[in-house]
C-alpha cells in the first residue's frame, strides 16, 4: 500500500514551476525539525517502519499559531507571536514544556514535540508530546508584562489544551512563577481550579515534591548509572556544564555534591574554565549577586560556547541546541557527552563523535526526569493525594534505570549509538499502538 503525503502524487511538477507555493512539510521547516527528522528517520530505517506509521509520526498531528497584544509598562502595546505544537494524539494526553525566547518558532516546537513523544514513549508514561511557546526575549520584559503575556497565551491556546488532552509544563525562561499564572488563567475560564492543567507549579498550589530539580537529578541519575556499567566513580571525574539554568544548575550541585571535579561552566554571558575545579558555591553566589556568570573573579574566562571544548571526561550541554555542530565537533574534548539540553547536537556532529569513538547520552534519556516527574504531578493532582520527597526520587530513578536498561538491550541487539537505539525503543511502542488503534473512521 502506498501512503502519500501532501505535495505527492502528481504535485511534483506543479511545486517545481510555482516557487511561491510551499512544500510539503514546509509549515515546520526550522533547522531544529531537520535535526529530528534526521534522527527519527535513522532509527525508524533500523526498524524498517512501514511508510504508514513513518508518515503519521513525522509530522506533528495539530499546531495554532496565536498573535496577540500585551500592554507594556509603558502604555504601549506590542502584538506577540506564540505556538502550541501537538505532536502525537495517540499515546494519551499531550504533554510538553513552554518556552519564552527570542528564536522559538514553529518548527522549532515542532521538533521538541516530537522529541517529547519519545521522551515519553521511552520511559512509559501515557502521554504524547507537544511544545510551545512565545517569541519574545524574557530579560527584555517586567514581572507585571511576563504575567499578562502569560495569562494572554494561556488564553489563546486554551481551545486545545486541558487536563485530558494538553498539559503544558516550564521550559526555557518559564518556571513556577508562570505555571502558576498560567493554571490561575486556566482556572478562572472554567471556573473552578484545575491544578492538573499543568505541571511545575508551585507546591501550595498542587505541584509535587521534587519537580523544581527532576530534569537535573534525572541527568545525573542516568550518568552515575552509565558509569556503573563502565566502572568508572562520579567521584574526581571532570565535568563541563554548559547552561547554569533550572537544568545546569542542578546537574553542577549535584554532580560536585558526588565529588565530581566541574571544570568549566558556562551561560548566556560567557564562560569559565579552571582544570583544578570550580569553586562551585563561589559560581552560584556569583551568579545569585550578578544575575549572570559574566565577571566572575577566578579561572580562564572563555566564551559561552567555547566552554564545550575544555579538556573533560563529561561534557553536559545543558543550554540550548544546536552547540555541537560540524564547526566545534573536532574541537571536543571528552570521553562521553551526556545531553541536558534538547537537540544540542546536529546530525553532523554526531557522526564525527562516533568515528571519534565519544558516545552521546541523548536528550530523550539524559533530560527525561523532568516529564517524569511532571507525570508523577499530573497523577497525585488527578488522585487529589500527594506523596512524599523520597518516593518521588525513588520512583523517578526506577523509571529512569527501566528505560536506560531499554535502551542498553536495544544498544546491543542492533549494534547502534546510543541515540538510535533510544528513538528506536521509543519510535516500536509509539508504532505499536498506532497499528492498533488504526486510522479513524
Ligand atoms: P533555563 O532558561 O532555566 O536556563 C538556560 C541556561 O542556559 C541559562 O543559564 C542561560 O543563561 C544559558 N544559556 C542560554 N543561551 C545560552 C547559550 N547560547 N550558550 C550558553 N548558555 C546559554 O532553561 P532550562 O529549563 O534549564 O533548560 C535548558 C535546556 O534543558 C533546554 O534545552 C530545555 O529544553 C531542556 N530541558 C528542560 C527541562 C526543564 O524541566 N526545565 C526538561 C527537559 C529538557
Amino acid at each position: 500500500m502506498k501512503t502519500e503525503r501532501r505535495g505527492d502524487g502528481g504535485w511534483a511538477d506543479v511545486m517545481a514551476s510555482e516557487p511561491y507555493m510551499v512544500g510539503p512539510g514546509s509549515e515546520w521547516r526550522s533547522e531544529l525539525y531537520r535535526v529530528a527528522v534526521d534522527q527519527f528517520t535513522r532509527a525508524a530505517d533500523l526498524l524498517g517502519l512501514e511508510p504508514e506509521v513513518r508518515a503519521r509520526l513525522l509530522e506533528p498531528r495539530r499546531a495554532l499559531v496565536v498573535n496577540f497584544p500585551v500592554r507594556r509598562d509603558s502604555g504601549e502595546v506590542e502584538i506577540f507571536t506564540g505556538y502550541r505544537v501537538q505532536h502525537t494524539l495517540t499515546m494519551g494526553p499531550m504533554k510538553g514544556g513552554v518556552r519564552y525566547g527570542p528564536g522559538v518558532s514553529m518548527g522549532e516546537c515542532a521538533a521538541l514535540a516530537m522529541w517529547m513523544t519519545l521522551k515519553c514513549s521511552l520511559l512509559g508514561l501515557p502521554f504524547g508530546g507537544a511544545k510551545g511557546g512565545v517569541r519574545c526575549d524574557p530579560n527584555r520584559l517586567s514581572v507585571a508584562e511576563l504575567e499578562r503575556l502569560t495569562r494572554r497565551y494561556a488564553s489563546e491556546i486554551f481551545p486545545i489544551i486541558g487536563p485530558d488532552s494538553d498539559i503544558p509544563a516550564p521550559d526555557m525562561a518559564t518556571g513556577e512563577r508562570e505555571m502558576a499564572w498560567f493554571m490561575d488563567t486556566y482556572s478562572q475560564q472554567v471556573g473552578h481550579p484545575v491544578p492538573e492543567i499543568v505541571t511545575g507549579k508551585p507546591l501550595v498550589l498542587g505541584g509535587t515534591e521534587g519537580r523544581d530539580v527532576a530534569t537535573g537529578l534525572g541527568v545525573v541519575f542516568v550518568l552515575e548509572d552509565v558509569l556503573r556499567s563502565l566502572r568508572r566513580p562520579v567521584e574526581g571525574l571532570r565535568v563541563v556544564v554548559q547552561g547554569l539554568g533550572n537544568v545546569g544548575a542542578v546537574v553542577v550541585r549535584e554532580l560536585a555534591a558526588r565529588g565530581a571535579r566541574i571544570v568549566g561552566v558556562s551561560d548566556v554571558s560567557g564562560g569559565v574554565v579552571d582544570p583544578d575545579g570550580l569553586d562551585v558555591d563561589a559560581v552560584f553566589t556569583w551568579v545569585a549577586e550578578h544575575d549572570f556568570l559574566r565577571g566572575f573573579p577566578r579561572g580562564e574566562h572563555v566564551d559561552r560556547t567555547a566552554v564545550l571544548e575544555a579538556s573533560c571526561d563529561v561534557l553536559v550541554p545543558a543550554a540550548v541546541e544546536h552547540q555541537i555542530t560540524a564547526e566545534n565537533v573536532e574541537a571536543i574534548d571528552c570521553e562521553l557527552v551526556v545531553e541536558a539540553a534538547n537537540g544540542p547536537t546536529t546530525p553532523e556532529a554526531d557522526l564525527v563523535l562516533a568515528r571519534r569513538g565519544i558516545d552521546v547520552v541523548p536528550d530523550v534519556l539524559a533530560n527525561a526526569g523532568g516529564v517524569t516527574v511532571s507525570y508523577f504531578e499530573w497523577v497525585q493532582d488527578q488522585q487529589k493525594y500527594s506523596w512524599n520527597g523520597e518516593e518521588i526520587v525513588a520512583r523517578l530513578r526506577l523509571q529512569l534505570q527501566e528505560a536506560l536498561a531499554r535502551v542498553v538491550e536495544a544498544r546491543a541487539r542492533h549494534g547502534v549509538d546510543w541515540r538510535t537505539a533510544a528513538q528506536s525503543v521509543a519510535i516500536e511502542r509509539v508504532a505499536e499502538a498506532s497499528r492498533l488503534r488504526t486510522i479513524y473512521p
